[in-house]
Formats: C-alpha cells, sequence, structure tokens
C-alpha cells in the first residue's frame, strides 16, 4: 500500500498485489493490471503502453525508439496524412516499409527520458536544440541508416537531417543488387514509385541541411 501516483494522494491509497499484478486504488477508484497502470500513468494506449513496457527492461537505439514514436505519431495526426496525400503517398504498406512517422514538436523531451534515453542523449544528437524543444516539428519524418529525414508541412525550412551522418544513397544495401536503378530526388519521389511497383530506386541524401 503507497501514495498513488495517479492522483494527488495524501494518506497511501494505492494498493499493488505483486502475486497478481494487479493494482487498485481505493482514493481514484482506479485499477487493473500492469498494461492497464502505464495506460494510465503516461496517459497513452494499449500498445504504446506495452512498448513503455518493453522499454523498461532496457533502452533500445535512440534513433530506432525515435522513429518508432513518430510512426505511431503519425497514425493520430489528420494533417500529417493530408500532407502525406497530398504528395501521392497513401499506400499503408509503403508507409509501413519506409517507417514514415510525424513529429508533433513539443513532446521528445517528455517522452524519451520514459524509454530511458537522458535529455543530454537527445541534445547531443540534435533531437533537442540548445533550448531543449524538438528540432523536428511539425515534420514528416523518414528514418534513415544513421539519422532522421523531417519534411516541414508547415511554414518552417522545408528540409531537415540531422547533424552528421549526411550523405550517401537511400537503401543503397538493399537497391545495390537490381541491374537497373532507377536515382529520383528524394524520399517522396522514391515512396511514390515504390508505391507503383518499382523497388529498384534510391535517392541521394546529403543534399540538404
Ligand atoms: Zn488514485
Amino acid at each position: 500500500m503507497g501514495l498513488c501516483p495517479l492522483h494527488a494522494d495524501r494518506r497511501p491509497s494505492f494498493l499493488v498485489e505483486p502475486g497478481k499484478n494487479l493494482f487498485y486504488c481505493y482514493g481514484c477508484g482506479r485499477g487493473g493490471d500492469v498494461i492497464r497502470f502505464a495506460e494510465l500513468y503516461h496517459g497513452v494506449r494499449f500498445t504504446e503502453a506495452l512498448t513503455v513496457l518493453w522499454r523498461w527492461r532496457g533502452a533500445g537505439s535512440l534513433l530506432e525508439d525515435v522513429s518508432k514514436f513518430y510512426q505511431i505519431q503519425l497514425h493520430c495526426q489528420t494533417a500529417a496524412r493530408r500532407y502525406l496525400a497530398q504528395r501521392g503517398v497513401h499506400q499503408p504498406e509503403v508507409i509501413e516499409q519506409l517507417r514514415i512517422g510525424f513529429a508533433p514538436g513539443r513532446c521528445l523531451g517528455r517522452w524519451l527520458p520514459l524509454l530511458g534515453h537522458s535529455r543530454q542523449a537527445l541534445q547531443q544528437v540534435g533531437l533537442l536544440n540548445d533550448a531543449g524543444h524538438d528540432s523536428f516539428s511539425q515534420r514528416i519524418v523518414f528514418p534513415l541508416e544513421a539519422n532522421l529525414y523531417g519534411r516541414s508541412i508547415g511554414k518552417a525550412a522545408p528540409h531537415r537531417l540531422l547533424p552528421g551522418g549526411k550523405g550517401g544513397l537511400y537503401s543503397w544495401e538493399k537497391v545495390r543488387s537490381y541491374p537497373d536503378l532507377i536515382l529520383v530526388e528524394g524520399l517522396f519521389d522514391l515512396a511514390v514509385l515504390w508505391q507503383a511497383g518499382f523497388p529498384n530506386v534510391t535517392c541521394a541524401l546529403g543534399n540538404c541541411r
């Protein structure tokens, strides 16, 4: 029995039954299993709660976790999906394969530490700026090998990459085995061609800041 982390509790009213992995709060009346607790505590849905619980076992790769987080965000952001559709990208399979996501902004500093990544690490990589704000904000995000590409859907400068790790051709190791290659200007062109059934496409990644 202890103070409830889900409401402003003054006297211990939060009961945990470790043997059954259940909790119940006599103060706010909420209860359930460990997944339900993660949902309530982090204010997330079932699948995100599972991710949090999974990550409690140890932090994953930072860019990998950020990409996954942005992928989840894409599903909840109508403006981002509308922008993708305007650019001709609509097949869910292609969005999934390219792991396209959306950075809403103002949330990494709160979310990523829950997955075991320090704010300092986020700043070092360039995901948070010196003021501690998300450097990718209101951007469609494509995960690259050791970087992220973000295309602004608003008024900000259109292209953004994290500092370092620029250059090269997208997915080169996969596409190099094709006898013919199509080189396009950017990732949206690539996505549209993938959608049209051309997997032998790549684009250059070092030509934007
Ligand atoms: Zn409570």
